[in-house]
């Protein structure tokens, strides 16, 4: 099994109307054809979300993908279709629809139900791109989601009860009385 740490979001810095009437399994694969086009073994992400929230799968999970730079070994990349001309701090709802903000916090609590510690980030987090054209963590925090979560504290189990004194040393005046 692949560790996975961290989901980085991505946008396909497309318009609003691209491919419109395409299903999202269709723009998945024009996708994997760009970034074949790059000589990469094809589609970098490994999931879409469509503008009417509808999920395709990209790259298989156990693969390491190709969407962020010198931190793909231990990632996921989900790109959010659209987000054309967006820039890193833009507002969620100028590029998305609120069909695509339902899904990737279904996306993102559907993981983080796996492993209370992944990481949510936005690939504008390790390069200076607009992508995905939003704050990740101040959009996750308005919806009650700790983008970096702490550690949960880890549970201690409690040593092993000591055994009493009088147990250890039995005084001595029993022994003198036996
Ligand atoms: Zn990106």
């Amino acid at each position: 099994m692949r560790k996975i740490s961290q989901i980085v979001i991505h946008c396909s810095a497309t318009r609003p109307d691209w491919m419109e009437g395409h299903s999202a399994a269709e723009k998945r694969d024009e996708i994997d054809r760009w970034h074949k086009a790059r000589g990469w073994r094809g589609i970098g992400y490994h999931a879409i979300i469509d503008r009417d929230g509808a999920f395709a799968q990209g790259r298989e999970v156990e693969q390491i993908g190709a969407h962020v730079k010198g931190h793909n070994l231990e990632t996921i990349g989900v790109c959010l279709i659209g987000g054309h001309g967006a820039a890193a701090h833009d507002a969620f709802p100028d590029h998305f629809t609120d069909a695509q903000a339902g899904a990737l916090l279904a996306f993102v609590e559907a993981w983080r139900e796996d492993d209370p510690a992944i990481i949510i980030s936005g690939h504008n987090e390790y390069a200076a791109k607009g992508c995905p054209g939003f704050d990740v963590a101040g959009w996750l925090k308005g919806h009650g989601i700790d983008a970096r979560p702490q550690p949960a504290p880890q549970i201690v189990s409690d040593p092993a009860p000591s055994a009493p004194a009088w147990l250890l040393r039995p005084p001595m005046r029993r022994r003198a009385r036996a």
